[in-house]
């Protein structure tokens, strides 16, 4: 390609709302254009990378045996119905209305779908099946943000495998994992797999592929020592056992003026530290008032409350809800002698005795507090959100907690949708059983932006040689010199035949805005064409990443650049 026909649209300013790397340079350098909130046009240079990663994720999957298909993105309203996820997806979903009067939904992802085209399958000896599928999704989020981190619409090879069995479904769990890791080796993402919540997806299992970055969204636990990785939503920690000392025979009630939150009770006189208070929130769980206790430093991890009650919309109570329900402000909650609500108890209260907590009356507090004798609790379960510097539940290390992108996703999903949409099969016996099912995500355009949120320095990007856009660009310092334009000219030709994705910069600007647009789109090699090289027979290479110059002889460069790009593709 000649840079002086070419449509790379670079600033030199940083667009006002970019508040990740990747959206910066990305705009910057004429690889996106907003269109919209969340939406992104991917101009030439996006759209050379964009191919280059989709065709190594086929690679991938293609190796584990996947088929490649197309749904559509306009789905039939009633399906999502079915599963009950035109409910649970909530508001993320795009749906609109058509001609014929009924209504259509644009897909967030293909479950639904795949399933419904799996009920032609009707025999034991047509599994197992790999179906994948390279197409847009669209996600109605409510904040997007960071560039192509966030967004509403956007490319996603997403496969779905159909077993027998659940041993069937580990061994294309296992080679999905394997394939995502090469994927993101490939494509120059370093992605930690880590144990993760279904959510919405259901099912039994699921691993996350976390990139490390201050841009992302997602919190990880993650244990130095043990390599035990969990998100946040999910991860588990050990705590020191306290030792309570003892209290009375019976909760005494005492006067908090004041007192609204567990630190001002812990500065109250006669109060208690925050480990050793309980927290009592309101929930509503699918419509229903639940009690929420966590011990008083502790925080509530949401999303382990939807899992671990099957929920699928949960809410903080409402102040007038919560004075319905226990007859105080939020001050001076607790559930002691609460009957009518569920009572959810995280496990860290378990076995805890002379504890403090609200008393249902404005401003006081129960004292001497035994959880078992005084509290009716409905449910024990994990709540709490871990924090940096607890134990790992593994080795007992101190855990660390990071920052993160997503940037894949592999559920097992058992028979939650199989037996929603009838795909069943006749195994062996001519038994009709349900297929076992595998969903597996990798988000493309984010993955685009991973890499550049990984390689990058203050100049722009730095592209490995996989999924540059070009691999190499040919800088001529002084297009009106004729000699210089031969000798660049051949070169372009020479390493186009040679099979090499170069980009040769004919512009008529300065050498010194030629170099800085080249070093901010990333091109991983440079080869600089100019008269007072030329004078000695050389040209200069220039390795983006390290800055390392050297000088070629003019008629060996075509030789050393090919050979060096084919060596690190
Ligand atoms: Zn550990």
């Amino acid at each position: 390609m000649r840079w002086s026909q070419a449509f790379i649209p670079t600033l030199r300013d940083d667009p006002a709302d970019a508040d990740a790397v990747s959206h910066r340079l990305l705009v910057r350098g004429g690889y996106i254009r907003q269109l919209m909130a969340g939406v992104y046009s991917v101009l030439p240079l996006g759209f050379r990378v964009r191919a280059k990663i989709i065709r190594i994720i086929r690679e991938e999957i293609d190796a584990i045996g996947g088929q490649e298909l197309l749904l559509p993105a306009l789905h039939p309203r009633e399906i999502w119905e079915r599963t009950g996820r035109f409910e649970s997806m909530g508001e993320i979903l795009f749906t609109l209305d058509d001609l014929r009067g009924g209504d259509a939904v644009l897909g967030p992802t293909h479950e639904e779908i795949f399933t419904s085209l799996a009920t032609e399958i009707t025999s034991y000896r047509h599994l197992p099946q790999l179906w994948y599928q390279i197409q847009t999704k669209f996600r109605d989020e409510a904040r997007p943000k960071s560039g192509l981190l966030r967004v509403r619409e956007f490319t996603m090879k997403d496969s779905y495998s159909f077993d027998l069995d659940d041993a069937g479904l580990d061994l294309q769990f296992d080679r999905h994992f394997a394939a995502y890791s090469n994927i993101f080796r490939r494509i120059g993402v370093t992605a930690i797999p880590v144990e993760a919540s279904s959510g919405a997806m259901g099912g039994t299992d699921s691993i996350e592929f976390i990139v490390p970055s201050p841009a992302g969204e997602d919190d990880v636990a993650h244990c130095p020592a043990c390599d035990y990785a969990a998100n946040v939503e999910r991860a588990t920690s050990t705590l020191p056992r306290i030792e309570d000392p003892v209290g009375p025979a019976q909760p005494e009630r005492f006067p908090t003026p004041g007192v609204r939150t567990i630190a001002d009770l812990a500065a109250f006189e006669g109060g208690a530290a925050g480990d050793r208070q309980i927290k009592t929130l309101v929930y509503v769980l699918d419509g229903e008032p639940v009690l929420v206790l966590l011990r008083g430093d502790h925080e509530l991890q949401e999303q382990k409350l939807l899992d671990e009650t099957g929920t699928v919309e949960a809410r903080s109570g409402h102040p007038e809800e919560i004075r319905e329900l226990l007859g105080a402000d939020a001050g001076s909650l607790g559930a002691v002698g609460v009957e009518g609500p569920r009572i959810l108890a995280d496990l860290q209260l378990a076995e805890r005795t002379n504890m403090v907590t609200g008393a249902n009356i404005d401003e006081h507090h129960l004292r001497g507090v035994d959880v078992g004798r005084d509290i009716a609790v409905s449910e024990w379960m994990d709540l709490r959100t871990v924090v940096a510097g607890e134990g790992c539940p593994v080795c007992g290390e101190p855990l660390e907690v990071l920052r993160g992108i997503e940037a894949g996703h592999i559920f097992k999903l058992g028979t939650k949708f199989s037996e929603a949409l009838g795909a069943t099969v006749l195994d062996a016996d001519g038994v009709s059983v349900p297929l076992v099912m595998g969903s597996y995500g990798i988000g493309v355009e984010r993955n685009l932006a991973a890499a550049v949120e990984m390689n990058h320095d203050d100049r722009g990007i730095v592209w490995p040689v996989s999924i540059a856009p070009y691999e190499v660009v040919i800088t001529v310092v002084k297009p009106d010199d004729d000699d210089t334009v031969t000798v660049a000219d051949r070169l372009y030709e020479d390493l186009l035949a040679a099979d090499v994705d170069v980009l040769i910069d004919d512009r008529a600007e300065r050498p010194g805005v030629k170099f800085t647009d080249a070093e901010l789109i990333g091109v991983p090699y440079r080869v600089t064409v100019g008269p007072r090289g030329l004078a000695d027979g050389v040209v200069e290479l220039t390795v983006r990443r390290t800055g390392e110059r050297s000088e070629l002889a003019v008629e060996d460069a075509q030789d050393v650049v090919a050979n060096l790009v084919r060596s690190s593709r």
